[in-house]
């Protein structure tokens, strides 16, 4: 029973290995996307993912905690420093996650 035990424990560390690529894998896709992303952000512009719309970041934008409005970011108020990290896609209205 004990052997039975051990074959199975390492079993679980094989299959542990054999998974790793594909975490690593996983991991490098994600990397390259948020980096991609961020090449995004420094264009201006963050594409809808749910209706493929081009929203502008430079925008007359409403600080939702000091209700400043300015232009700059929509992303950022200059004010009091608060980042949001999703807005409302401007042609669906689906939240947009960007951070
Ligand atoms: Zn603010
Ligand atoms: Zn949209």
């Amino acid at each position: 029973m004990k052997k039975l035990a051990i074959a199975w424990n390492v079993t679980l560390a094989l299959l542990y290995v054999l998974a790793l690529p594909i975490y690593a894998a996983k991991w490098l896709r994600r990397a390259v996307e948020s980096l991609f992303n961020l090449s995004e952000l420094r264009k201006g512009f963050i594409d809808c993912p749910h209706c493929g719309f081009r929203n502008p970041l430079d925008i007359l934008a409403l600080c939702r905690r000091c209700g400043m409005a300015e232009f700059g970011s929509r992303l950022y108020c200059t004010t009091c420093k608060q980042v949001t990290k999703a807005f409302p896609c401007d042609r669906c209205t689906a939240a947009i996650r960007v951070l």
